[in-house]
């Protein structure tokens, strides 16, 4: 059984939420379902459907938020890709074992109702991955 289900969302870097929450409504033909801060990380996110998938615009709502330094650094563009896992504590120790660092040491809360881990992008080939676990209602 594998143990990253499948690509929960992509997360999309954005300088601007409003106009990119227009384009992505012209584009996917639907408007956000869900808007949402994440104020421990400085971060205003759009959530947009696409059949089965789900993108993630996030933008800046502070100069040191992790956005923030991603849009200096990088300019827009896809940010993280995020996978679903069933038990994320779990996940975090298998991937560790597997020399995979991670960003956060605990679970923290994301947006859309999720626990959420970074693992460092040094270790992925570049690539920012969250690993998501559905917070039961
Ligand atoms: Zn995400």
């Amino acid at each position: 059984m594998e143990n990253l289900k499948k690509i929960e969302h992509l997360g999309i870097a954005v300088e601007d939420l409003k106009r990119s929450e227009i384009l992505f409504q012209k584009l996917t033909g639907s408007a956000p379902y869900k808007r949402e801060a994440v104020e421990s990380e400085g971060v205003i996110t759009s959530f947009f459907r696409s059949g089965p998938n789900k993108i993630e615009l996030l933008a800046a709502t502070s100069e040191d938020s992790p956005i923030a330094k991603f849009l200096k650094k990088k300019g827009e563009g896809i940010h993280h890709v995020a996978f679903a896992v069933d038990d994320i504590e779990q996940e975090m120790i298998r991937l560790q074992a597997e020399g995979f660092r991670v960003l956060n040491e605990a679970p923290k809360k994301g947006a859309d109702n999720k626990l959420i881990c970074f693992l460092h992008p040094k270790d992925t080939n570049g690539v920012l991955i969250e690993l998501c676990q559905d917070i039961p209602e």
